[in-house]
């Protein structure tokens, strides 16, 4: 499977335009255990990127993706900011400039990825955050890849594991970020950034499968 980074606007358009359609649940989320900004956090970075499009569908994959990070770390505020900057940033350090990515291959950009956001956040699964999405659907990424799964069959399953993982933080204790503030009280909802990054997760998988029936 050839993929280039002209794909890039398609991802892009199709993450802001579900992050956009879920914008008042979200908004909600981060009220309740946060402080009500993570969309617009996200929004800006997406507004930033969006304008990129033709420039980052013409690039190769190590400089697109760098370019993504950056922008959202520059734009980006709050703790989201720096950790999908990070996650960007880390995964375009991994990616192969030949533009093939087989099941194998999207799988260690992502693992990767999600480590850097693990050593920037100091934090890891079951403390109610991102990570409660992101790494679940690593590790069934690392276990696919294990089990030598087609590229298709690896999506099959992400967006799955993206909502167990996301519907997972419901009962969580949140221990990092500002939600760790309400301690007990943060038990009972969904963490914002779990949300959206399963979103986000969800609609990138369906461009790809899209891409990847051809
Ligand atoms: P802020 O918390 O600064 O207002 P946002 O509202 O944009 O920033 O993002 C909040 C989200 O960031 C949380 O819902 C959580 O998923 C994630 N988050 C916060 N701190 C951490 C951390 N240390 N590690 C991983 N994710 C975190
Ligand atoms: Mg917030």
């Amino acid at each position: 499977m050839q993929f280039t980074a002209e794909i890039l606007p398609d991802l892009i358009m199709a993450v802001a335009e579900t992050i956009e359609q879920n914008a008042e649940e979200v908004t909600v989320l981060d009220q309740v255990i946060g402080d009500g900004d993570h969309v617009i956090n996200l929004q800006r970075g997406l507004n930033a990127l969006i304008p990129l499009n033709e420039e980052l569908s013409q690039m190769e994959w190590t400089p697109a993706l760098k370019k993504i990070g950056m922008t959202l770390l520059s734009t980006m505020g709050g703790a989201s900011g720096s950790l999908f900057g990070t996650l960007f940033i880390s995964m375009s350090k991994a990616v192969d400039d030949r533009g093939e990515i087989n099941a194998k291959g999207l799988s260690e950009i992502f693992i990767q990825g999600v480590e850097a956001v693990k050593k920037r956040g100091k934090s890891d699964a079951g403390e109610k955050t991102m990570l409660d999405v992101l790494i679940p659907v690593s590790e069934g990424m690392r276990q696919g890849v294990e089990a030598n799964v087609t590229l298709a069959d690896l999506l099959e399953n992400i967006c799955q594991l993206a909502v167990e993982g996301m519907e997972s933080t419901r009962d969580m204790l949140a221990t990092k970020g500002r939600a760790s503030y309400m301690e007990e009280r943060s038990i009972g909802h969904i963490d914002a950034g779990a949300r959206t990054s399963q979103l986000m997760i969800c609609a990138i998988v369906d461009v790809l499968k899209e891409q990847v029936k051809g």
